[in-house]
């Protein structure tokens, strides 16, 4: 049996964290191999290393002396090192990172060290051996990761070191220069590392005990999902939820391996499974249509009509060639018989809103075009709604019973998730009513 166990910033933050840590690797001798994130927020008004780390490179970039947060940073793992009774070697470490600090480091070089220093101490803690990213996480010229070299290279590495800690986030490039996933990347890299040794399970530590059925910003106290399938993840995660980095899913979903989301501060919870399919539900998990409600808010809709659209058999793919143009994702295509709308961001619609209005009167000669902006989207996602009756319905009378005006409504080709576009001022309130319904 092996698992991989990932820890996040916030499970690494101090000694007394790395204890709990300890603890937790300590109670299983399957979970052999350890990845870490760089030490996170202690407290509410805390900084990140990592974001210390961005800083220190600013600071290099422009000159200006950055031996203050330095010292912040190294602080940082001399508490950790004391707490835990390690050795001075982490006096080593830091010197030696610093003096590879000068105005040709690049910012990934650079914000790389928050892992790599927090893995040299766990290894030393755990008493496992210490594996860097340099040698075995390979990524094409593209950023992309090159999966075989990886795989074969890891599995060569285990073969040696039966139990090891690796630093996530980072990697290299075929010429050796470092490079990071983006932020929160450590979680790619402990997926990678299951996937890479076909582990029986991947569990990803942080501070919350599993994925939530809603914010709790916007929820008092919402429930934690007990299992869910990669594609609801993907669609809660695609609407807000703030869960796993997105290219997680992708190495430990092609090797089927379970992943789980537990909590650090209470590993006796059951925290969240995540799998392909659930063949075996219980008759309660069954009768739960809603597995979690999120959403998004500042959207804009877009709607043009043309009088007898419908016969104009290119007119729609005239219009997306123009979002296509000004390189806008369309989120939805919500369409009547002489009209239909398009759903973007606000944001991203703020760049080119009027070279693409104009692009669409020149091009396309609609009869009209209205921009409404101030929309959230928000979706109800649940992979037992498909082919069940009533789940729309309950959506419906919930929200019209709170006097909610629904602006827009989608429901995806697979049938596990329906979206309803509200006003941005009543989001939070259609959240709290969807979850009121479904719990
Ligand atoms: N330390 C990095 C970040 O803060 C990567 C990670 O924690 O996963 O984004």
């Amino acid at each position: 049996m092996l698992k991989i166990v990932k820890f996040g910033g916030s499970s690494l933050a101090s000694g007394e964290n790395f204890k709990k840590v300890k603890d937790i690797v300590t109670s299983d001798p399957s979970r052999r191999v350890v990845v870490v994130s760089a030490p996170g927020k202690r407290h509410k008004d805390d900084n990140k290393v990592t974001d210390l780390l961005y800083v220190c490179h600013a600071h290099i970039r422009y000159k200006v002396s950055f031996e203050d947060i330095w010292q912040n940073i190294s602080d940082r793992y001399l508490e950790i090192a004391k707490t835990c009774g390690l050795s001075d070697a982490v006096s080593n470490y830091l010197a030696d990172t610093r003096a590879t600090f000068g105005s040709k480091s690049t910012a990934d070089e650079i914000v790389s060290r928050g892992e790599y220093l927090n893995a040299r101490l766990m290894a030393e803690y755990l008493g496992y051996d210490f594996v860097d990213a340099t040698e075995w996480l390979f990524f094409n010229y593209d950023g992309t990761v090159d999966y075989e070299k990886t795989y074969k290279t890891l599995q060569n590495l285990f073969k040696e070191h039966q139990a090891m800690v690796l630093p996530g986030f980072y990697g290299v490039y075929p010429d050796g220069k470092l490079h990071t996933f983006s932020r929160g990347g450590s979680d790619v890299t402990g997926a990678i590392a299951a996937a890479a040794l076909s582990a029986d399970c991947y569990e990803n530590f942080t501070d919350v005990s599993g994925i939530l059925m809603a914010d709790p910003k916007i929820v008092d106290n919402p429930k934690s999902i007990e299992r869910i399938t990669f594609s609801e993840l993907r669609e809660l995660s695609y609407m807000g939820a703030e869960v796993l980095h997105e290219e997680t899913v992708f190495p430990v979903r092609q090797a089927n391996i379970p992943l789980y989301i537990k909590n650090t501060q209470r590993p006796e919870d059951k925290g969240t499974l995540i799998m392909e399919s659930f063949t075996d539900e219980s008759d309660e998990e069954a009768q739960r249509f809603i597995t979690g409600i999120t959403g998004k808010k500042h959207f804009s809709i877009i709607t043009i009509s043309k009088n007898r659209m419908t016969d104009d058999f290119s007119f729609i793919r005239r219009v997306l060639q123009l979002t296509e143009k000004h390189h806008l994702h369309v989120e939805h295509i919500p369409s009547s018989v002489d009209s239909f709308s398009l759903v973007i961001s606000t944001e991203e619609l703020s760049y080119c809103l009027h070279g693409l209005i104009t692009d669409i009167q020149k091009e396309c000669a609609p009869d009209s075009i209205k921009v409404c902006d101030g929309v959230s989207l928000v979706a109800s996602v649940g992979r037992r709604m498909a082919f069940n009756s009533g789940v729309s319905g309950k959506i419906f009378a919930a929200l019209g019973k709170k006097g909610i005006n629904i602006r827009m409504i989608e429901q995806g080709a697979d049938e596990i998730n329906i979206i309803v576009g509200v006003m941005d001022s009543d989001f939070k309130e259609t959240i709290r009513t969807l979850y009121e319904s479904f719990t």
